[in-house]
C-alpha cells in the first residue's frame, strides 16, 4: 500500500491536473481496505459477492444484511494451472493449497483443458471452496496492420458450474491445439538436437505425465533435468522464448475465433497477461469488436500495470489472478496473492451470471426435451452427477435443476418463468 504513494510521489514533475486526478482515483481504488474508508457501494458489493460464495450460508435480512467479517475480502483466484497441463500439483492439491492460503473461489484455468475441473470440484467440496470452470486457450493474433506482427496471445473463459452450454464444439477446438502441441514439441527437439541438445521423445514424455499434451515448460525441464541448462528461465531466455533458436509455433487458432467460441458457449472471455503482448492496443481493440469481457490487470505486485486506463477505454472488466503454477515458490506469485478490489469481483459476477445462467438454461432445456442419460451428463460434467448419486431423495429431473441451480441463483432468480417452465417439465421425469 505504500509502496503505491511512494510510487506516484516518485512520478513527481508536474504533471497535468487530469492526469493527477485519474491516479487518485485509480490510487483510491486500488487501496480498497487501506487507510480510507469502505464506501456503502463496497460494502453492498462485498454483500453480494459473499452470498455468491458462500450460497449456503444463511441470509440475514434488513439492516443487519452485513455479514460477519463485513466488508472483509473474500479471496478470488482466477487464474491457476494443474499438472493436467503444464503445473505442477493435481487439482486435488491445488485446491489443498488454495484452502491453506485462504482462497474461497478458484478458478482451474489450465491450458486447453477442462480436464482437471471435475476433480478440483471434488476436491474443493471438502473445504466449502467454489470452483469456476475454465480453460486458458492458446490462440494467434493475426496483424491487420504492416506494423503489427503476429503473436501468441492466451484467452481466458470462465464458465457457470455446468460449464460450456456446447461442450463439444469448445472440446473439438481444445483438442486439435492440443494436437497441435504435440507436434510443436517434436519440432522443438528437431531444434534442440540440432543445437546439440538431443532430448527423447520419451523423456519429455515423462515429465509431461498420461494424455497431458506437452508445452514448452515440459520441453525446458527435460532440458535441465540432462543438465543442458541450470534452471527453467534460463531453457527460455536462452532457447525457448517466442522466437527462440528452439521456439516453434503451434497451430493455435485466430484470437477472434476463440473469443467469439468463448462467447456462444456461454463463456467469460478474458484476455490473460496483456502485458505481454507487443501490440496490446491492436489485440484489445480486435477483440473487443469480437465480444471480449475482460482483461487481467491486477497483479500480484498490485500494479495495474498500465492496462486498466486500456480497459476503460474498450469498456472491458478489470480481473487478475496469480497464474500459479506451483514451480516450488521460485519466482512465482502464490495462490490467492492478487488482491482484487471487491468492486471488481462484484462487476464479474454481475456480468457473469446471466450469461452463465443462459447456457445452463440451454443445457436444462435440451434435457427437457430429451432427459437421456447423455444429456444428464452434459449438465453434470463438472463433478455434480457424483454429488447427485450420494444425494438420497433426488429422484426426479427437476431435483437435478434445482441441486444445479442452488448454489449459482438467488431466489429471485430462481422463480424465472423459463426456468420454472423447465422444473415443471421435468418434475415427472425420473432419475435413475
Ligand atoms: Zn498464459
Ligand atoms: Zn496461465
Amino acid at each position: 500500500m505504500v509502496l503505491h504513494d511512494s510510487a506516484g510521489a516518485a512520478n513527481g514533475g508536474a504533471p497535468d491536473a487530469e492526469g493527477e486526478e485519474r491516479k487518485k482515483r485509480r490510487r483510491r481504488k486500488r487501496k480498497g481496505r487501506g487507510r480510507r474508508k469502505t464506501t456503502a457501494g463496497e460494502i453492498l458489493a462485498s454483500v453480494y459477492v459473499r452470498r455468491w460464495a458462500f450460497p449456503d450460508a444463511p441470509v440475514l435480512d434488513g439492516d443487519s444484511d452485513v455479514p460477519a467479517g463485513g466488508a472483509e475480502r473474500v479471496v478470488f483466484e482466477f487464474h491457476s494451472h494443474s499438472t493436467c497441463s503444464d503445473g505442477f500439483l493435481s487439482p486435488t492439491a491445488l485446491v489443498e493449497r488454495a484452502h491453506s492460503k485462504g482462497v474461497k473461489v478458484l478458478a482451474l484455468t489450465d491450458h486447453d483443458t477442462m480436464a482437471g475441473v471435475a476433480e478440483a470440484v471434488e476436491a474443493a467440496h471438502k473445504f466449502g471452496i467454489r470452483i469456476i470452470p475454465g480453460v486458458e486457450i492458446s490462440a494467434v493474433y493475426s496483424p491487420r496492420e504492416e506494423s503489427e506482427t503476429e503473436e501468441p496471445v492466451h484467452i481466458l473463459a470462465y464458465y457457470g458450474s455446468c460449464g460450456p452450454s456446447q461442450f463439444e464444439d469448445l472440446d473439438k477446438l481444445l483438442s486439435s491445439i492440443r494436437d497441435g502441441r504435440y507436434l510443436r514439441a517434436e519440432q522443438m527437439l528437431l531444434k534442440l538436437s540440432k543445437l546439440n541438445m538431443p532430448l527423447k521423445k520419451d523423456h519429455v514424455a515423462k515429465i509431461t505425465g498420461n494424455g497431458v499434451a506437452p508445452g514448452r515448460v515440459h520441453v525446458a525441464r527435460a532440458m535441465v533435468e540432462s543438465g543442458y541448462v541450470e534452471n527453467l528461465k534460463q531453457a527460455f531466455s536462452r532457447y525457448l522464448y517466442d522466437g527462440g533458436p528452439a521456439y516453434a509455433k503451434g497451430s493455435e487458432p485466430f484470437t477472434e475465433d476463440v473469443v467469439q467460441l468463448i462467447c456462444q458457449t456461454g463463456g467469460i472471455a478474458t484476455l490473460a497477461h496483456p502485458w505481454a503482448l507487443k501490440n496490446p492496443v491492436a489485440v484489445i481493440r480486435s477483440l473487443k469488436a469480437s465480444g471480449l469481457h475482460a482483461i487481467e490487470v491486477y497483479r500480484s505486485d498490485g500494479k495495474l500495470s498500465g492496462f486498466g486506463d486500456l480497459a476503460d477505454r474498450y469498456e472491458l472488466l478489470k480481473i487478475g489472478g496469480s497464474d500459479y503454477h506451483g514451480r516450488s515458490g521460485q519466482d512465482e506469485s502464490d495462490l490467492g496473492s492478487v488482491a482484487l478490489p471487491v468492486l471488481a469481483v462484484y462487476d464479474f459476477l454481475k456480468l457473469a451470471q446471466p450469461v452463465w445462467r443462459i447456457a445452463m438454461q440451454d443445457m436444462f432445456s435440451a434435457f427437457a426435451e430429451e432427459p437421456s442419460d447423455v444429456n444428464l451428463k452434459k449438465i453434470t460434467r463438472f463433478g455434480k452427477f457424483q454429488y447427485i448419486n450420494q444425494c438420497s431423495g433426488l429422484s426426479c429431473g427437476k431435483d437435478v435443476v434445482d441441486l444445479c441451480l442452488s448454489p449459482c441463483l438467488n431466489n429471485e432468480e430462481k422463480e424465472d418463468s423459463e426456468l420454472e417452465a423447465v422444473r415443471l417439465k421435468l418434475s415427472d421425469t425420473t432419475i435413475l
